[in-house]
Formats: C-alpha cells, structure tokens, sequence
C-alpha cells in the first residue's frame, strides 16, 4: 500500500459492532465484565481504548511500524522513552533538539541520575565519540527546531547497530510523509502529533512507533503504568487528521519551497534556513533520505536589533504569531522569546538562536497570500 492510500486505509476499519465507517468516540473509562475477569477484551481506558486502540495501528501504519501507543503529548511520549532507562545510562542527543525534550532531559531525568551529552550531529563522529560504556540510546531530531538541520539518519543508525545501541528519532517535522526512519534502522519514532498528524491545531497529543515486540511491550507497560494517555476525544481528532496528512503534507512542501526562495532573494534577508534550498549546508542529505523538504522555514533578517524583528512580527496580517507548528494554517514564532526561551542565553547564542531568528510554519492557504503578508511585513522595517 503506498503511502497516499495508507493514511485513509492503513491498518484501518469500520467499528465492527456497528459498521460506522468512522471509528466512533468511545468515551468511557471503563467496561463491563461477564464475571469477574471475562470481559470483551477491555477492562479499563488507561489499558485500552477502542478509539485509542484504532489510533494506534493507524500510528504503526504510517511508520512502516508493527505497533503504535498514542500518548497525551509528545513529551509525555519522550518521558515514555526515557522510563525504560536506569540511573546511570548515557545518552547522547543533538545539541539542537526542541526546548521541551532538552528541559525534560537536563531538568527531570538528569535528577533521576540518567546521564545525556549533547553533540552536533551533523558529523555523525561526534557520536561515535561520545559514546561510553553505559551508553543506551541515541535521540535524534531531524530537521531539527528550529534551525533545519539534517542529520544522515542511516550514518547514526549504523554506529548505533555497531555498538548494540538504540536509537530514537524525533519524526515531528518531517512527519511520515517525508521520511520513515524505522526504514533507516531506527529503534523507535516519536512524534509530536500536535503538529503536522493532527494537522488543525486543535490537540495535544504524542506518539511512538516501534517494530520489536519486546521493545512494544516494554513501552506499552510504561505507558499504563505511568499513564500518561491520549484521551477518547483527541485520538479522533487525530485519526480524522491523519486522513488528510498527505495532501495537506503536499501542499505545505510546495508553498515552503516558494516562501523559502522568496525569502532568499528579498535583500533584508541575511540567512534563510530551509532543507530545500541548495545553499542549505545539509541539503544532499535531505535530498537523500526526505521525500521533500517540508513547511517549516526559519530565516534571520540582516538588522539583528530585536526591536526590528519585534516590529516585524507584530505587522502580520494571514501568519499568525503563536508556539507550535504543523497546522494548516501559517504560523510565525520567535524562538528566542517564544518556544526555546527554555534553553539558557549561552546555549542559545552558541547554536545561533539569536534575537534576529523568525520560524516560519507554513500553512495550506494560497501562497500568494502568504508571498503578499511577508513583503508587506519586510517593507515595514
Ligand atoms: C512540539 C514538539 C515536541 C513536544 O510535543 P508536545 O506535543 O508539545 O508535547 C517535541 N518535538 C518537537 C520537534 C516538537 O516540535
């Protein structure tokens, strides 16, 4: 099944009980048994779900995977990740992963005696020289947020297979529409399915994708056990979303390409970040392993005075400022002051998360639109 057809049939029916072609809302926590333990397979909702149970294989669909566990956000998938460690475990992570993964590691699993470095991941030696005896895992983002870096994920799988490590990719901005790393070797995939899976803004949710029944089994306890679920409501939500992921994923690579040469040319423009672009310094290995290069651009504007880029950001009339990304319509961020405020200031300068930095999540509506509302802004400064 291509992917296309996957996203509207993969791993999916109708409800069996009733027919409805739409898995229905089960909204109960719990079910009744014929006597004490003969039931119809579900006992409780932080077990099992039906509408949750229906996400999920539509999860493992789309990744090429043999399971999927749908969480109630994407760091509350990362944390399901992180519990299968011990004290003392290593793991090494990119040194420009999304700010809420970075606090989670530095700042809760840290104190629980998990041990991480934080390399660049561009040359994937970095990882191989970090690596100690105690290390377990390797988490990986690519792009990353919010600066676009592309990390060769079959360079860091195979030093991972080398050295019996896992690894663990943060799928979110590419989504499963532009590359499949369980198809590269990886262990597990995480997404934040608030983004582009769920596509319309309207819920917070995570998800993991594994194909060893051992690894599933070990994440699926950690999931009932600490409990941090997808409710009833939003795993509709996020089935209803993932019928449309592919044309939706279609149109943002088209509009992103446009918007990011256009930013490239515009003269107040001093860098523009985007995988699509030839000057990008990754872009043979975006072209390698992603189907297309995506919807999220960031670019930094020549004057770096934050009052310039304030101006700017305050000026849009069809982007919207606002956190988060991946839906259908065209949000701008600042990642200094908005989403990566997390990250202390020398961390931030050292990857270049300056003031002058605007992320660009690029939407569905028509680009001209979308051309027309960043002249606009840009010939406000
Ligand atoms: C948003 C995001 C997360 C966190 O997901 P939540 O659903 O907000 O918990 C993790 N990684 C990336 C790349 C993200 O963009």
């Amino acid at each position: 099944m291509k992917f296309n057809t996957k996203v509207i049939h993969g791993n999916q029916s109708h409800e069996p009980s009733t027919g409805a072609v739409m898995v229905p809302i089960f909204q109960t926590s719990t079910y009744v048994q014929q006597s004490p333990g003969k039931n119809k397979g579900y006992e409780y909702s932080r077990g099992e779900n039906p509408t949750r149970t229906a996400l999920e294989n539509a999860f493992a669909s789309i990744e090429n995977a043999k399971h999927g566990l749908a969480f109630g956000s994407g760091l509350a998938a990362t944390d399901c990740v992180m519990r299968i460690f011990n004290p003392n475990d290593h793991i090494i992570a990119g040194d420009d992963l999304y700010g809420g993964s970075y606090r989670m590691f530095t700042k809760l699993f840290a104190k629980y005696g998990l041990k991480f470095t934080f390399v660049d991941m561009n040359n994937p030696e970095n990882v191989e020289k970090a690596i100690t005896k105690d290390t377990k895992l390797i988490w990986l983002e690519t792009p990353t947020n919010p600066l676009l870096k592309v990390t060769d994920i079959l360079a860091i799988t195979q030093i991972a297979k080398k050295h019996n490590l896992m690894t663990a990719v943060d799928n979110t901005f590419a989504t499963p529409y532009l590359q499949n790393p369980l198809d590269l070797d990886a262990d597990i995939v995480m997404h934040s399915a608030t983004k582009y899976i769920g596509g319309h803004s309207d819920i917070v949710m995570g998800a993991l994708m594994i194909n060893d029944d051992k690894l599933h089994q070990e994440l699926k306890f950690v999931q009932f056990a600490a409990g941090a679920i997808a409710g009833p409501m939003d795993s509709f939500l996020a089935l209803r979303g993932i019928k449309t992921l592919s044309v939706r994923m279609q149109r943002h690579c088209e509009n992103g390409k446009k918007i990011a040469s256009f930013l490239d040319k515009h003269d107040k423009v001093e860098t523009v970040y985007y995988p699509g672009l030839e000057s990008h310094p990754n872009h043979e290995v975006a072209k390698k392993q992603m189907n297309d290069f995506g919807g999220m651009i960031s670019f930094r504007l020549k004057d770096k005075s934050q009052a310039t880029t304030f101006k700017m950001l305050e000026s849009f009339k069809v982007f919207t400022l606002a956190e988060s990304l991946g839906g259908v319509e065209s949000l701008v961020n600042h990642p200094a002051t908005m989403t990566h405020a997390s990250i202390p200031e020398p961390e931030r300068m050292k990857l270049g998360i300056t003031d002058s930095l605007t992320r660009l999540s690029v939407g569905i509506e028509d680009v001209d639109d979308l051309i027309g509302d960043l002249e606009q802004v840009l010939s406000m400064i």
